[in-house]
């Protein structure tokens, strides 16, 4: 069957009754469902329902994402933290599916900076000009992995990496943005979720070239995806009485800064099925090439697109979109939970968004070795000095980090593998990289940097936004954490869990006050709360998952003596990492070291403390920071050791630099330290909080961008 997509709105639309989606979201009560996961449970039995709620529907959604992608095998940072560990070949395969990777992306690089040189490629004001998406679309780069039977070029992921970081290296960076948005979420949500009818209708629109965003962020939310305030009703009288649905948007449930969202364009978008219903779907459109007045011309609906006035991805098309009363046909829903898509389709967005700072970082490095070599400094040319050129090394190790770790993840999607973990820590080391990378640019390039002309200056504002879309850093980064030891604390901490919820609960089964509440049972509780100590004590005697804790310090500590003998032995003997190049070998064994023994420090994060570990993001966060660097490291080196010479230099003194930030990352040793930490940036929130921070006495804040519903209204000074 095919779909008639309307030309941008003139007339009105039809409905059938809705199709119920899969996602059913359990009743929201102080303990989320069994299936919940261990990080909602860990909430709840700490009391914080609401918490428990939000990060129970965010992670049922990533389950299911997780479900649909039906990966059986492992992820490689769990293994690398609790075994079994990768071979070199696993971690070569990204930078070899580099190099299996035919020129597809050859004529739509060629035609960008064809544009380009032209000068063609911008308009005056800045944007992305009509000719360079003519350019582009006629080497059918919108539709680069968008299969050859609906137009695309049916490209692999690692190839359009390949293109995204060739047009961001060269100045192209925003065109780059585009299509990344237009072929991860866009069209990936169509072809992982589409119906045949949905994918014949669209995908060969997006193929030519018609621009394809995703609206899932709102005026009023943001990283609370599931909250989405947006919302359809049915309408049977729609589309001549085949039935359809009604979409409300408007106010503070608008969408906002909707990458590739302009008038005429298709857009997925997130929308809470009835006004208060439980479930989050998706349906894809074409946006009306003109804004429409409901009551103008007896239009019974009305709709605006006007640009969401953001500072980054300014020479894209990024919207503000205003939906009130707007038709949407039955046909146009997408069956599946829209955060769902987005978690499946954010794994393809984060490994592109590490590809497109790769290249941004090798036009950084670009940049600043020609002003360096041309420019004097004090005592001969800025090339000579030391710091310009660590700095030089620090945007060509970014960049090369951002490369591996975007290959290494697409090869470990391609192979079959879960992706939890490596997806997060790819996207969070590459936006940290590059934002350090336009520093150490501004560093070597002085002044320059900041001239209105130059793309160093146009790429500023992109390198601070790449930590916060496609997932916040610091949040990514938690998640990270939540993921690849989730299978150890479930296996091993999750009933002791419980046995705190349980002391944490009155006779009526309902938690304690938040006052009565021990999130850690420490010595001195011994003293403090001696019954409760002596009933959880009791209980955690008789819960299966202590004993299998036991067991699992036992047999692995054992296997820890048993290795230390290895600790003295030198590298070259090492079979492992005498593959490597002798002097990346260093890097690989201290990285692979240490991955595995954060499985100790993720316990003794656990056991220090507990089920405030909830609500302590600092120790996570630190840890988090810590895998992250490993990994990278890991990829660093086996990346470069199928490169020539200077890339491996570039990657050992890369690697020395991460190795270097690790050693000065205390975990286990740093708990009293975090500890203090903690309660300071405690105090600190709370004067905030309570508006006694007197340094802010006298400052009235900016209105928001964007007004929204505050949560509620600011406490009065004192
Ligand atoms: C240039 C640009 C392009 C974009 N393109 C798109 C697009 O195409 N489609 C789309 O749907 N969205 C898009 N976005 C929106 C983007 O995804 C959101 O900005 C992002 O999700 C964060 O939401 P927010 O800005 O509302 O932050 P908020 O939700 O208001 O959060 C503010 C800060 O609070 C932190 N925070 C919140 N809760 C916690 C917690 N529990 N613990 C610790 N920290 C917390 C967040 O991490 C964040 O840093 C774009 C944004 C920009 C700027």
């Amino acid at each position: 069957m095919q779909i008639e997509v309307p030309p941008p709105a003139a007339g009105g639309h039809h409905v059938r009754p809705p199709i119920r989606t899969a996602v059913t979201l359990p009743e929201p009560s102080a303990s989320p469902a069994p299936e919940a996961s261990t990080a909602a449970q860990a909430l709840a039995a700490a009391g914080d329902a609401e918490s428990a709620r939000d990060v129970g529907a965010l992670d049922a959604a990533a389950r299911q994402a997780a479900a649909r992608l039906g990966r059986q095998k492992r992820g490689l940072v769990e293994r690398l933290i609790y075994g079994p560990a990768p071979d070199t070949a696993e971690l070569q395969s990204g930078a070899a599916a580099a190099q299996r990777a035919g020129d597809r992306g050859h004529g739509v690089v060629a035609a960008a900076l064809g544009c380009l040189a032209r000068g063609e490629a911008f308009t005056a004001d800045g944007k992305l000009s009509a000719a360079l998406r003519a350019a582009v679309a006629a080497e059918r780069g919108y539709g680069f992995t968008v299969p050859a039977e609906f137009g695309g070029l049916d490209g692999r992921y690692v190839e359009l990496a390949l293109v995204e970081e060739d047009l961001a290296a060269n100045g192209l960076g925003p065109l780059a943005v585009e299509i990344s948005g237009e072929l991860t979420i866009g069209a990936g949500s169509l072809l992982a979720y589409g119906t045949d009818a949905q994918k014949r209708t669209f995908l060969p629109l997006v193929a030519e070239g018609q621009l394809m965003a995703f609206g899932l962020t709102e005026v009023g939310i943001g990283v609370n995806a599931k909250k989405v305030r947006a919302y359809v009703e049915p309408d049977p009288q729609l589309d001549g009485g085949k039935g359809g649905f009604r979409l409300h948007a408007a106010g503070d449930r608008n969408k906002l800064w909707i990458t590739n969202a302009t008038h005429g364009a298709l857009v997925g978008i997130v929308a809470r099925l009835g006004k208060d219903g439980k479930q989050v779907g998706l349906f894809v459109t074409r946006l009306p090439d003109h804004d429409i007045a409901r009551g103008d011309q007896g239009q019974d609906f009305g709709f605006r697109c006007e640009s969401s006035r953001t500072g980054a991805f300014t020479a894209n098309h990024n919207s503000r979109l205003h939906f009130d009363h707007y038709p949407l046909r039955r046909e146009e829903q997408i069956q599946a939970d829209g955060v769902e898509v987005l978690f499946y389709c954010l794994r393809m967005g984060r490994c592109m968004l590490a590809a497109m700072a790769a290249g941004y970082q090798r036009m950084f490095a670009a940049d600043a070795a020609a002003d360096a070599e041309a420019r004097d400094g004090v005592g001969g040319a800025v090339i000579q000095h030391e710091l310009p050129r660590q700095h030089l090394g620090r945007m060509l190790g970014g960049a090369l980090q951002s490369r591996a770790l975007s290959h290494l993840s697409l090869q470990q999607d391609a192979d079959g593998h879960d992706l939890a973990g490596l997806r997060d820590l790819t996207k969070s080391a590459a936006a940290t990289s590059a934002l350090e990378s336009q520093i150490a640019c501004e560093r070597v390039l002085g002044g320059r940097s900041f001239d209105q002309g130059s793309r160093v200056h146009q790429a500023r504002a992109n390198m601070h936004v790449f930590g916060v879309v496609e997932g916040e850093d610091d949040l990514i980064l938690m998640g990270m954490v939540k993921d690849v030891t989730d299978a150890f604390t479930s296996r091993c901490m999750a009933g002791m869990l419980g046995v705190i919820q349980s002391i944490n609960q009155g006779p009526d089964g309902k938690p304690l006050p938040p006052d009565r509440r021990l999130l850690r049972l420490t010595p001195w509780t011994l003293f403090t709360d001696p019954g409760r100590l002596w009933t959880a004590t009791r209980r955690l005697l008789g819960t299966g998952s202590f004993w299998r804790l036991e067991g699992w310090i036992l047999g692995n500590g054992l296997i820890e003596v048993l290795r230390l003998p290895l600790l003295l032995l030198p590298t070259r003997w090492i079979p492992r990492y005498q593959l490597l190049p002798e002097g990346l070998r260093r890097y690989a064994r201290f990285a692979e070291q240490r991955l595995r023994w954060l499985r100790w420090a993720w316990l003794g994060i656990n056991l220090w403390f507990q089920l405030e570990l909830t609500r302590a993001q600092i120790p996570l966060q630190r840890l988090g920071k810590v895998i992250e660097q490993l990994v990278t490291m890991l990829a660093l080196v086996h990346h470069a050791a199928q490169q020539d010479a200077s890339q491996q230099r570039v990657a050992a003194l890369q690697c020395e630099q991460l190795m270097a930030r690790v050693r000065g990352t205390r975990l286990l040793t740093g708990l009293l330290q975090m500890e203090r930490l903690r309660r300071l940036v405690g105090a600190v929130g709370d004067d905030v909080a309570h508006g006694q921070s007197t340094l802010l006495d006298g400052i009235a804040p900016e209105p928001f961008a964007h007004p929204f519903e505050p949560r509620r209204a600011k406490p009065a000074k004192g």
